[in-house]
């Protein structure tokens, strides 16, 4: 086994195991469709690999298979993936011939097939998909179009929600780096969950996109139920929050029983861990209604902790009187890592999925990334993933190839290339993008088609609502803080717009 490749041992790899886990699950959900057995046998020819984010990547034996899957069978394959990992899964193909299948399965699960080992010699390159990958620029390393983006707590099928708690149960303090940046946010947090920080009521964390906040809320509600688990801890985004209260109002005749009912589910809370709370701002009726939750919950010293990307003086669009019951607990900021921290949290996430990086890797990717743990998680996920895809270990050289291709920026897209290529993701057409349905994933992927318009081009907004079917310029704004906002909220809408960043720089760079 070379040193830092990622290898398909389910033993040792969770990348792998949840290749098999999910790919198990598709093809019991090809194998009971309406398909008829012929159609079926095609699928008996692929062996998963692994999953990166939203990629999974499966082994068939010749490109006849890939052809056959990526056109005929693409719809159900892409149906299957989505039911049995419950979101959108982009199959990424990998043909390697001849391969045999090993006696031993790694895998419990009775119909997955065994996944292989990395036997194939350096010598022999497997072939890529064509439509996925390119050749770099130096001829030198397959670099796959579609290089996952999501976070490195692969080994479960996104993040493991709790379902009443709402909480993500691997952002814990064990799996919470310090470092100078966020070591008082740290302690305190520790101590909130603890239960000893009662002066410290209500904590508020705020500081930069992807430093931690998210991460430390979960913490502290993780913690606080191991100390003490008959507690009722409930982590909520201003989203939910607003969507519940505004689900409350819904129907009229109801609504007042439905509001009594939210209110006596918040208030029964023992620790409220509330997140980007900035949302809120200029919501009057849901910031009236979280007012009096807040004022509930403070008499009654149950624990609030909230989570805001500027400070709370700063925050626009809220009332005076809830900023200074913010102010009356305890405000700590999460800053950007320092290089050593980012090292340490980089050989973290590597170690947390067995997989060995080598230092001068880990080193220029810390350098590269300075200012958001989100994107030098995404980093290293890409960087881990390119590997295993082309089957290189992890070299200095790969990273800084792969990272290149993600990072170069004066590259010049045009907005038809940006909705051509938007349309091809999503498996739309260029007119589904620009024209006028308004079903949730057209509507979505025209969004996104907007934003990165706005992103990647230098076009007015004006002009881009002409290209996007001579919709208005407040609509592109609309769209472009939407999911920007989004993005911030949504591992998956983040995964999608970097996907589809690197998909376009690539092309353009061809
Ligand atoms: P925020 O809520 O501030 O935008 P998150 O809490 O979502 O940021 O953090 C972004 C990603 O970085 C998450 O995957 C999180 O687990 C990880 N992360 C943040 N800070 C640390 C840290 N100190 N140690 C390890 N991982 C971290
Ligand atoms: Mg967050």
């Amino acid at each position: 086994m070379r040193k830092g490749t990622l290898v398909a041992d389910t033993t040792i790899n969770p990348a792998a195991t949840q290749a098999a886990d999910i790919w198990s699950d598709a093809l019991a959900i090809l194998h009971s469709s309406t398909l008829s057995a012929r159609e079926k046998g095609w699928f008996e020819d692929v062996v998963p690999e692994a999953v990166f984010g939203t990629t999974i990547v499966l082994c068939v034996s010749n490109a006849e298979v890939q052809q056959t899957l990526q056109t005929t069978l693409n719809e159900s394959l892409m149906n299957a993936l989505r039911i049995a990992s419950g979101q959108e899964m982009f199959p990424a193909f990998k043909i390697a011939p001849a391969v045999e299948e090993r006696p031993a399965a790694q895998t419990e699960r009775p119909h997955a097939k065994p996944v292989r080992h990395e036997e194939r010699t350096p010598e022999v390159p497997s072939a890529f998909d064509p439509y996925a990958g390119r050749t770099s620029v130096q001829g030198q390393l397959p670099i796959p179009a579609m290089i996952p983006s999501q976070s490195f707590e692969s080994g479960e099928r996104g993040p493991a929600l709790d379902p009443e708690t709402h909480l993500n149960k691997n952002a814990t303090f064990d799996t919470f780096v310090p470092g100078d940046s966020n070591r008082f946010a740290r302690t305190v947090a520790l101590a909130v969950a603890e239960g000893s920080g009662q002066d410290f009521n209500p904590l508020c964390i705020y500081g930069g996109s992807g430093l931690g906040k998210t991460h430390l809320l979960n913490a502290i509600g993780n913690y606080a139920l191991v100390k003490d688990p008959t507690l009722k801890v409930r982590y909520v985004t201003s989203e939910e929050f607003t969507n519940e209260f505004i689900d409350a109002l819904q129907n009229p005749s109801q609504s007042q029983g439905r509001i009594a009912e939210f209110n006596r589910r918040y208030r029964q809370v023992d620790v409220l861990l509330i997140d980007d709370i900035q949302f809120l701002g200029g919501k009057e009726a849901t910031l009236e209604q979280f007012f009096h939750t807040f004022n509930s919950l403070y008499q009654a010293s149950k624990r609030i902790v909230i989570a805001s990307d500027v400070a709370p003086k700063n925050l626009k669009g809220f009332e005076a009187r809830l900023i200074s019951r913010f102010d009356a607990g305890l405000t700590v900021d999460v800053k950007p890592p320092d290089l050593e921290t980012r090292i340490a949290i980089l050989r973290m996430m590597s170690g947390m999925n067995g997989v060995t990086i080598p230092n001068d890797v880990l080193d220029l990717i810390a350098e590269r990334f300075t200012e958001n743990i989100r994107e030098l998680e995404g980093a290293l996920t890409r960087v881990t993933a390119v590997a295993s895809l082309s089957n290189q270990p992890v070299t200095k050289a790969l990273a800084e190839q792969t990272l290149q291709d993600f990072f170069t920026t004066d590259v010049e897209v045009k907005p038809s290339d940006i909705i051509g290529q938007v349309a091809k993701y999503f498996h739309l057409t260029f007119d589904q993008i620009v024209g006028r349905t308004r079903t949730k994933n057209v509507a979505l992927a025209r969004q996104i088609a907007m934003y990165l318009s706005r992103e990647m081009t230098s076009i007015s907004l004006k002009d881009i609502g002409d290209v996007f079917g001579g919709r208005d310029h407040t609509t592109v704004m609309h769209a472009c803080t939407r999911i920007s906002d989004e993005m911030r909220e949504k591992q998956e809408i983040y995964n999608y717009v970097m996907e589809l960043t690197v998909r376009l720089k690539q092309r353009s760079a061809e």
